[in-house]
């Protein structure tokens, strides 16, 4: 079985030698082994490819020079496996470049003819490239996925989770050649064929052609970590496109991280095309549980959505437990029983592990959705949480329109508060009071938390004061927050919704960034919980 990794490699040559062929899709949970082939700044597609090339003892291989890190794939595995050959592509479609890459077919049918020890069968040829078939037929609306290329178990999730079609127009989705002349020399137009596949980053074309040709109602653009191709390409689309566009970085590991779903789930929420299980609903209480990284929360409510009752518990090591015991306490709370409730909404990180609720809808809707309700003149949320921080842009409708979310790392989050209250040895409740009298103006310059944590250790034992500390600390989570605020654009009236809305010192710091006011809920930590009641509510009423 020979190996390739992209769409310019001559699969059918290989199949008319009687060949089997496969493309490599890593499925590695951790790249080990690749790591001590490889520096680290390779991209994360490579080091899986290598990875699963020597776990699955792939040993004949053909690439093509599509980028600095497929030749260095190429220098380690030479002389490592039985076959492997590297094939030069052009980077423009012109006649020279047809020329050109026929040579290069021709060179690979050579050495492939020497290795496996048997002649290249025109006949065969032929009669492989008549058995093509179209794939990526659109018919009607449908969503595309963009950029580089996107393992397949996540292209997976999003048809599941998308009721419209999805066109894959990565390097992994896009079609064979379908149309090869027959007149004259059969591999020249096959070359030809080749080249004119929809294009890939790598080549010097326009590639928003692509998109314009399609119904489009959405784009998931796709980049990959340590691959530089596409970032720029993500950037120019996103200034000059109108079709809704959102980015997602991957690892290409295939444990479809949850804030990828996340961010897939609340962008198909946000054009209308989530997928949706249908459930009669009947009349009765509503009830929204948020199973979030430090809290879990559930709001009760009855048919006219006031609210009836609320629980906050911390989520600790277990998230199912606390996602029971807070409902079990807000059902107490409202003198209800959970056959009272006709239809609950889960959100947050373990929303799809709660088997009581009947549907799981995204934080990023469910925090629109519950700031929307507490205050329909709301246009931004901006939501800080434990884990990661967003800011959300609401219509007039109350409906998400953008986000953006920081989940990279816990920077400008409440766990970034937590670790260094610890630092300073005070409470977090200490930690969250607005600081008016500092001496001096202390900028903590490290991103990272744990560098942070370093620097905050370092200032202690310069005995800097406390308060400016603090402060500098309330900056640093502030200004993560301005600067997502300001990739979605600024737009109000603002409210601040998540745990970290109850610490005033950050709160007064974005609103001097800002020079604007936020509105903060009597819960911030229950508004996404509120939300997803108020959609389990909207079920009736659809
Ligand atoms: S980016 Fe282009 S050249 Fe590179 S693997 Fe994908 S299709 Fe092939
Ligand atoms: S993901 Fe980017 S860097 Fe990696 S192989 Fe593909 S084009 Fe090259």
């Amino acid at each position: 079985m020979t190996g390739y990794v992209c769409k310019y490699t001559p699969v059918e040559i290989i199949r008319a030698f009687d060949e089997g062929v496969c493309r490599i899709e890593p499925k590695v949970k951790s790249v080990e082994k690749a790591m001590s082939l490889t520096h680290p700044n390779m991209c994360s597609f490579m080091k899986g490819a290598l990875e699963e090339i020597i776990r699955e003892n792939i040993n004949e291989i053909i690439l093509v020079n599509c980028c600095d890190s497929i030749r260095r794939l190429y220098d380690i595995l030479r002389g490592k496996v039985k076959f492997i050959h590297i094939i030069d592509l052009p980077r423009k479609i012109t006649g020279s470049a047809y020329s050109l890459f026929y040579r290069e077919l021709l060179h690979f049918i050579g050495a492939y003819e020497a290795y496996k020890g048997k002649k290249f069968d025109l006949n065969k040829f032929k009669k492989v490239l008549a058995e093509h078939k179209m794939e990526n037929a659109c018919k009607g609306k449908c969503v595309a996925v963009f950029g580089g290329r996107l393992n397949d178990g996540v292209i997976e999730n999003i048809k599941r989770r998308c009721n419209l079609d999805v066109v894959n127009l990565t390097c992994t989705g896009i079609s064979r050649p379908s149309k090869v002349g027959q007149e004259g020399d059969l591999i020249f137009s096959y070359a030809k064929a080749l080249l004119n596949l929809p294009p890939c980053m790598r080549m010097a074309e326009d590639r928003s052609k692509l998109l314009d040709d399609l119904n489009l109602k959405g784009v998931i653009y796709n980049t990959v970590k340590f691959c530089d191709f596409y970032s720029f390409e993500y950037t120019s689309l996103k200034k000059t496109s109108n079709i809704p566009i959102l980015k997602i970085e991957t690892d290409y590991s295939d444990s479809n991280s949850g804030q990828v779903l996340t961010r897939i789930d609340a962008f198909l929420e946000s054009l209308g095309v989530k997928r949706a299980i249908a459930h009669p609903v009947k009349s009765g209480y509503f009830a929204g549980i948020d199973s979030g990284s430090t809290s879990t929360n559930v709001v009760i409510i009855d048919e006219n959505k006031n609210i009836i009752s609320y629980s906050t518990v911390p989520t600790g090591a277990r998230a199912l437990g606390s996602a029971r015991e807070a409902y079990r306490i807000a059902l107490k709370k409202a003198g209800l029983k959970e056959e009272d409730i006709a239809y609950a909404v889960s959100t947050g990180y373990g929303r799809i592990n709660i088997p009581f609720s009947n549907e799981s809808v995204t934080e990023i809707t469910c925090h629109g959705r519950g700031a929307f309700y507490l205050d329909k003149g709301v246009r931004t949320v901006i939501d800080i949480g434990g884990q990661d921080s967003k800011v959300i842009r609401l219509d007039d409708a109350g409906n998400v329109v953008d986000f953006v979310m920081n989940d990279k790392c816990s920077a400008g989050t409440g766990r970034f508060l937590e670790v260094m209250s610890r630092a300073l040895e005070v409470s977090i409740e200490d930690m969250a009071r607005a600081v008016t009298d500092f001496q001096e103006d202390i900028v903590i310059t490290s991103m990272c938390t744990v560098f942070a944590e370093s620097e905050v250790i370092s200032l202690i034992a310069r005995n800097k004061d406390r308060n400016d500390i603090i402060r500098g600390i309330h900056q640093s989570v502030a200004s993560r927050a301005v600067s997502l605020l300001d990739r979605v654009g600024r737009s109000g009236k603002y409210m601040m919704t998540g745990g970290v809305a109850k610490n005033k010192g950050v709160v007064c710091e974005i609103e001097a960034r800002i020079c604007e006011k936020i509105i903060i809920p009597f819960e911030p930590q229950i508004v996404g919980a509120l939300g997803a009641a108020v959609i389990a509510a909207e079920k009736r009423q659809e």
